[in-house]
């Protein structure tokens, strides 16, 4: 088996294995031998949002948008290696021309490998999933069920109108986002997962109204540790709510039962209330990091892998896309930055260093 460190001095181009390093049949896995069957793809940096923990509220798109033919070739790549569940973000994904164009497209794919790994020479669907802040969903929504799409998360940082207006900066915007989630829910793009960041002083408040909201409109809420991702370096441990503090705040609502995990790597853990009614995840990437069973790489909007969050660099597939690079050339080059893939995140720890980008630039 060859190592990391051999892997850097054996070939040409930035210690770049060619075709021949890796055996063209196997799954893309990384050095840990995790298999890497998640793509998140940033479709535009722009957003229309300005979140309060996100985004400074000055700066707009920093990076640029690639024409939707380069993204579907850059997938196709990935799904010939491994990919089985593809996320469409941003940015803000609908604020991208031709979104459901790309939907339809990647509703043709097909997986290459079966679940136990090895390859498959029919295929299943690919599973489509979209993150959204919603404010466009409502007219969005049935066009792209028509185009393949499997689920959408939407994020949504409180359930009262004043609260949630502060945190996104932009006026009457909660009307549009519940609207955009009951056209999901309607039309079967259910159930919809609301993604909620809690930051201790600014909505923190809402986490009991948030339990409700999941029991009455029946969708998924999930609670989301602040990481350290962003834009203006706001970041500090106390503002973190953690799992435990979290669990003891619904449990004393209403008695919490946990559910069990849907796959070994989700990332969230699933509970539910003790009369069946509502559904909570809680995603505790600060508290209880969950990297050991990381299954994702994202592409940036500038065509740009990256193997983590926090990765320090990113590798840049599409300027060899550009400069004419095979298929089987731009395969190996995945397979080789893949296989880097970093071990785990070090938030909180001494020597933390912030990563090369923030959540809105690299796609969350
Ligand atoms: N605009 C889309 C949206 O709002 O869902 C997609 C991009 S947004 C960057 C993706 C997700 O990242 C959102 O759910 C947002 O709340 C989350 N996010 C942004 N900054 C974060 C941070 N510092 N820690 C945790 N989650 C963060």
């Amino acid at each position: 088996m060859t190592t990391i460190s051999q892997l850097a001095t054996i070939n040409g181009e930035a210690g770049i294995p060619g075709p021949a390093d890796f055996p063209a049949q196997e799954r893309l896995r990384d050095s840990f031998g995790r298999a890497i069957t998640d793509l998140r793809v940033s479709i535009t940096d722009r957003c229309n949002y300005k979140c309060v923990y996100c985004r400074t509220g000055n700066e707009g798109a920093q990076f640029t948008e690639l024409p939707i033919e380069s993204y579907l070739h850059m997938v196709r790549l990935f799904v010939s290696l491994g990919i089985e569940k593809i996320r469409l973000t941003g940015g803000e994904p609908l604020l991208r021309k031709g979104l459901v164009d790309i939907v339809r497209e990647l509703s043709t794919m097909r997986t290459a490998y079966l679940p136990d790994g090895s390859p498959d020479s029919v295929g299943r669907t690919l599973d489509i999933a979209l993150t959204t802040n919603g404010h466009l969903l409502e007219d969005l929504a049935q066009p792209l069920k028509d185009a393949g799409l499997s689920r959408v998360t939407v994020s949504m940082d409180a359930v009262d109108p004043e609260t949630f207006t502060a945190i996104t900066r932009v006026p009457r915007s909660f009307d549009r986002v519940q609207a955009g989630i009951r056209r999901a829910q309607e039309i079967g793009l259910g159930p919809v997962k609301v993604n909620c960041v809690l930051l201790r002083g600014f909505n923190d408040h809402q986490i009991e109204s948030f339990a409700e909201f999941s029991r009455n409109e029946g969708v998924i809420v999930r609670f989301i540790e602040f990481m350290p991702l962003e834009e203006d370096r706001s970041w500090r441990p106390e503002t973190v709510v953690p799992m435990d503090e979290l669990v003891a705040r619904l449990n004393a609502f209403r008695p919490l039962v946990e559910l069990p995990p849907n796959a070994a790597s989700e990332t969230a853990r699933r509970f539910t209330f003790d009369d069946g009614l509502g559904e909570i995840g809680i995603i505790a990437p600060v508290s209880r990091p969950f990297c050991g069973h990381c299954s994702r790489v994202r592409l940036t909007s500038d065509g740009k892998i990256r193997t983590c969050l926090f990765s320090q660099s990113d590798h840049d597939l599409y300027g060899r896309l550009l400069r004419g690079g095979t298929d089987e050339t731009l395969r190996a080059y995945i397979r080789s930055i893949v296989i880097r893939k970093e071990a785990r995140h070090h938030i909180g720890e001494a020597g933390f260093q912030k990563p090369s980008r923030n959540m809105v630039h690299i796609g969350g």
